[in-house]
């Protein structure tokens, strides 16, 4: 099964791509993840899109087609989550040309729903284990009162670069303004399933399983 979590930024997609790679397998495909790795080793390319990430501009679709279709290579079984992949309908069009080639079907579209408060007071309070990459969240999930990561121990805990508000700002607005199409897109190929995706992580996830089980 190959799915595609769309949402806006905070929405909860790699939380929730997290527990689906433990629960079922799943490999979790996060342009985002790949683009920070890039960055943080000072490659070539991560080099061109530090100052667009860092001020929460989308980088061109060409260099993320070319990292999910070096994925799609890698991994011919498939069972991908798509986690911030596709944001534009040209990458939206590239996906599914990529699928077909890699002889592959797009099984849902998880469209998480949250509205724009809940996003400023998640983002602006996450923070990850630099260790094994357990998401904490200031309000909702604390990291514990010891200093340590709950699933590794690790005692290092790092905020994202664009996680401020003004970053915050502009990746909502490329959000509305070149990923929501994504959503009618998505619709009308019969693919669309929303949920709502304000609840306690677990209740997000038991309703993805149901969606997940139905398809
Ligand atoms: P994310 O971790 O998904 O929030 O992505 C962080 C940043 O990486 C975004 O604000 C963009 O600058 C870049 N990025 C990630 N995925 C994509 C994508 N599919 N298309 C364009 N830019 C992306």
């Amino acid at each position: 099964m190959n799915i595609i979590l769309l949402g806006p930024p905070g929405a909860g997609k790699g939380t929730q791509a997290r527990i689906l790679t433990e629960k079922r397998g799943m490999i979790q495909l996060s342009t985002g993840d790949m683009l920070r790795a890039a960055k943080n080793s000072g490659t070539e390319m991560g080099k061109k899109v530090a100052a667009i990430m860092d001020a929460g501009q989308l980088v061109t679709d060409e260099i993320v087609i070319g990292l999910i279709e070096e994925q799609l290579d890698a991994h011919p079984e498939g069972g991908f989550i798509f986690d911030g992949f596709p944001r534009t309908l040209a990458q939206a069009d590239a996906l599914g040309a990529l699928l077909d080639k890699h002889g592959m079907t797009l099984d849902a579209v998880i469209e998480m729903r949250v509205d724009d408060d809940a996003l400023v007071a998640r983002i602006t309070a996450r923070s990850t284990c630099a260790t094994c990459g357990e998401g904490y969240n200031d309000i909702s999930k604390p990291i514990p009162a010891d200093g340590k990561c709950a699933v590794c121990g690790g005692t290092e805990f790092i905020r994202r670069a664009d996680d401020n508000e003004e970053s915050l700002r502009t990746r909502l607005m490329e959000y509305y303004k070149k990923t929501s199409p994504l959503i009618g897109y998505y619709y009308a190929k019969g693919k669309l399933k929303p949920v709502n995706g304000l609840g306690e992580i677990d209740e997000v996830a038991k309703e993805i399983a149901g969606v997940l089980d139905a398809v």
